[in-house]
């Protein structure tokens, strides 16, 4: 099936819009995408019409919101593969999701003197918690480089691995670099010695099918708001034999079974990690987001998205003095790079001014920029609603802004 991406494009009324005059492009996805009217219009009914507060079973419209929100932990199961639906949690996005996982396993599973090993082309999300583990433990953390094209040198777990290896933190698709990780191939290296692993699926979910079964992770996570779906919403797939062993993240309503000042009984999955009131519209509305992704064809919207990043490769390797970070093949989403002798932020402003939203900066990132000796980077991405003449836009903007800067 081909999409139709000027039907799609209707769908996200933002994107019908000048900014400084100029017609906006919108090539900062991997930040946040937009949200289609769909998912908008979702979480304006349910506002509107059956807002309440879930899981109470009070009334009327407490029922229909917790069906409605249960609704989408099943949909997010079928998603991405998960074999039971009390080992999606609902979280506030991967940043809380990774934080839950670096608390309760490091609780349960981390000591003094063990390892973590974290790559070295992972978002702050994803080597942050995990130092904050390790500081608290007495654990350390040892770090899987990549090469200068963006590899992960998966050859090296052979070293790194050991008997103190308690876990491995990778992402699927790193942020800055696009790399597609061979995350099958680590959990299963992982496996074979006793290590699990929380794959970091942020920048994957939107564009690829994901498989958690296939995959055999340990614990898979991502946000709402970088596959179409509201802000504040995030998800954290675990192994349930995992997730029964480790303590709650935060305490409060919905995570007990019983209270007592002698003695609380804690909830059963998925509840005894969802502390408090969640975001009930946006998981509501995530479920629309989910629909829409799923109606497109997760596979049809990789395949078109692949063709953009090639394009805009290519387009882009006729700049004179063009650095793209991350070259290779199994890539997704993102194209980073610099132009010698012109500042990162130069060019962002720019393009702002241009009409081009791009992210510049260090990506959050900051060990992929020590890796390059860069202090920022610019960094395009794309989702479905870009098209091919977006790209040339943004070139012919890219190369006006050249000849006026160097
Ligand atoms: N991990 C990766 C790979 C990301 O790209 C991001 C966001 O850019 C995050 C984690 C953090 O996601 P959030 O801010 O939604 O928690």
């Amino acid at each position: 099936m081909t999409l139709d991406i000027a039907r799609i494009r209707k769908d996200f009324p933002i994107l019908d819009q000048k900014v400084y005059n100029k017609p906006l492009i919108y090539f900062d996805s991997a930040a946040s995408s937009q949200k289609p009217m769909q998912v908008l219009k979702k979480e304006e009914q349910l506002h509107l019409e059956y807002y309440g507060n879930i899981h109470r079973g009070a009334h009327f419209l407490a029922d229909k919101a917790t069906i409605e929100y249960e609704a989408v932990r099943d949909q997010l199961k079928a998603f991405i593969n998960a074999p039971n639906r009390e080992e999606i949690i609902f979280t506030k996005g991967t940043t809380e999701s990774i934080n839950l996982v670096a608390f309760s396993f490091g609780e349960a599973f981390i000591g003094e003197g063990d390892e973590i090993i974290v790559s070295e082309m992972e978002h702050h999300a994803n080597i942050v918690p995990w130092q904050m583990v390790a500081g608290r433990k007495g654990a350390k953390i040892r770090v899987l480089p990549f090469e200068d094209n963006g590899r992960l040198m998966i050859e090296k777990l052979d070293e790194l691995i050991n008997p103190k290896t308690k876990l491995i933190a990778v992402a699927h698709v790193a942020n800055t670099l696009g790399t597609i990780n061979p995350v099958k191939q680590i959990i299963a290296k992982a496996h074979a010695a006793g290590v699990k692993v929380l794959v970091d699926g942020a920048q994957a979910v939107k564009h690829l099918p994901v498989d958690v079964q296939d995959m055999d992770t340990d614990f898979y996570v991502f946000s709402a708001h970088k596959m179409y779906g509201p802000n504040g919403v995030g998800v954290l797939y675990g192994r349930k034999e995992l997730l029964e062993q480790m303590p709650p993240y935060q305490g409060g309503g919905e995570m007990i079974s019983e209270v007592s000042f002698e003695k609380t009984i804690y909830n059963d999955l998925p509840y005894k990690f969802e502390a408090g009131t969640p975001h009930i519209t946006g998981v509501v509305a995530f479920g629309e987001a989910i629909k829409y992704l799923e109606n497109l064809g997760v596979a049809e919207v990789a395949e078109y998205e692949h063709k953009l990043l090639a394009y805009a490769t290519k387009k882009l390797m006729e700049i004179p003095g063009m650095i793209i970070y991350g070259t290779q093949d199994e890539k997704s989403g993102v194209i980073t790079f610099n132009i010698e002798g012109i500042h990162s932020f130069d060019i962002s402003t720019m393009l702002d001014k241009m009409g081009v939203a791009v992210r510049s900066g260090r990506l959050c990132a900051d060990t992929v920029m020590q890796h390059y000796n860069v202090t920022g980077t610019i960094r395009a991405s794309f989702a479905v609603y870009n098209t091919f003449e977006e790209i040339d836009q943004f070139i012919a903007a890219l190369k006006k802004l050249v000849m006026m800067l160097s």
